[in-house]
């Protein structure tokens, strides 16, 4: 039988994780938007909530919670700041290899100061010669006895300047096929945050530059096997990754419906809220119908993940429809706005900034679509 109905337990963490976003975060919103940096009480707070443990097993600190409640934590969290939602993201997604693939040793090492939140992660695979297309990177290691000696340059990673733990593929420079993912740490020699991005939208969080310069990595920092990082860092982003996108997403396109009932019912004209006007229903109704379907598309890839399943085909659908959709939702939010929609003190107008930086985080619309044709074609 196919259940599509959450459980006592997870609307309960709904009902926390929506009153954590309200009052812990809510008030930082305006703040954050201006520093460009999700604030250190906001970390503190998320770290007390114990948003970091919700993907982390049990027995290394975490709540080993899973996916769905990393999905409505996230889809709670990105309703009132997606700037935090998605450094929340992109943490889960920079310790899944270590949850994954990491040794006895590592996971003891990292992963209990990172649910208490102490510590917070990042991943860097992107680089200006790769993106869409990974194999394209240029960062590349050499070793040198049990070290491996990493040069090069990473673009676009979320939490750069804030992270203290962060997983990142390097090629091998003796042999340009082979990959490997390895952990760093902040204030490791040869390591360094650099430039900072001012971003279209999403603009709460930290985004930037990481560089590497004869970075000297012990052997022990070695995530998977060597040579066989592609897979470590793909098979994150295609599951995690994709899928904190999708609760980012599904975020914003409720906010994008709750502002516009609010301001449908409270904006008169001709003697009546606009609410009575039918294409402001038809826009009212279009946002329903897509939040409504992308909470089934991602739940149900969050279902399967929390089942041991590989969802990462289920997600890249969810994840194409919900950003699109996002998108939309908050072109037609703005819309209802008339005006007012244009000016800043709505936050209509930094949604619409917003939705437009979910597109390319964790695969770009047109790669989704890739994705799921040769999921089709298989
Ligand atoms: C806010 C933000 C946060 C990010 N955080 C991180 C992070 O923490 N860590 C990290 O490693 N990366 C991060 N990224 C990078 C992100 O993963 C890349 O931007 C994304 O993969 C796209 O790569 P690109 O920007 O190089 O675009 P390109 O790959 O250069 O794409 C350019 C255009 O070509 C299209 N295209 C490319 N290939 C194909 C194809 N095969 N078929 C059809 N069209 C194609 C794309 O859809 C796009 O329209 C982040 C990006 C953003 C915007």
């Amino acid at each position: 039988m196919i259940d599509f109905t959450f459980t006592e337990e997870q609307e309960m963490f709904r009902k926390a994780a929506r009153e954590f976003a309200e009052t812990q975060v809510a008030p930082k919103v305006a703040e954050m938007e201006t520093t460009g940096e999700v604030c250190d009480e906001v970390v503190k707070a998320l770290g007390e909530a114990e948003m970091m443990a919700l993907t982390i097993p049990e027995e290394y600190g975490g709540l080993g919670l899973g996916y769905t409640a990393r999905l409505i934590a996230l889809e709670e969290i990105s309703k009132v700041s997606v700037g935090t939602a998605m450094m929340l993201q992109v943490f889960a997604l920079g310790i899944e290899p270590i949850i994954k693939f990491g040794t006895e040793e590592q996971k003891k090492k990292y992963l209990p100061a990172l649910a208490k939140g102490e510590r917070l992660a990042s991943t860097a695979v992107t680089e200006a010669t790769g993106g869409s297309d990974p194999t394209g990177i240029r960062t590349s290691y050499r070793k040198e006895g049990n070290d491996y000696i990493l040069n090069g340059r990473k673009c676009f990673i979320t939490n750069s300047h804030i992270a203290d733990t962060i997983t990142t593929l390097a090629k091998d420079n003796e042999n340009p096929k082979a990959y490997s993912t390895f952990i760093l740490e902040k204030g490791m020699d040869g390591f360094k945050p650099t430039h900072k991005e001012h971003k279209l939208g999403m603009r709460g969080c930290n985004t930037g530059e990481l560089a590497f310069e004869n970075c000297r990595v012990s052997g022990e920092n070695l995530v998977g096997e060597e040579g066989k990082g592609m897979r470590v860092a793909l098979g994150a982003i295609g599951d995690v990754g994709r899928g904190g996108m999708v609760g980012c997403a599904l975020g914003l396109q409720a906010a994008c419906l709750e502002a516009s009932v609010k301001f449908a019912t409270e904006r008169i004209l001709y003697g009546k809220p606009i609410s009575n006007l039918q294409t402001i229903q038809n826009k009212l109704a279009e946002m329903k119908i897509d939040l409504e379907a992308g909470r089934l598309l991602g739940y149900r890839a969050a279902a399967i993940q929390d089942k041991g399943g590989r969802s990462s085909n289920e997600f890249a659908v969810a994840k194409y429809f919900t950003t699109e959709a996002a998108q939309k939702a908050a072109k037609m939010a703005v819309d209802i706005h008339g005006g007012y929609g244009c000016m800043e003190e709505y936050a209509v107008s930094r949604y619409l900034r917003d939705s437009f930086v979910l597109g390319p985080s964790a695969g770009t619309s047109d790669i989704m679509k890739v994705i799921i044709a040769r999921w089709v074609l298989s």
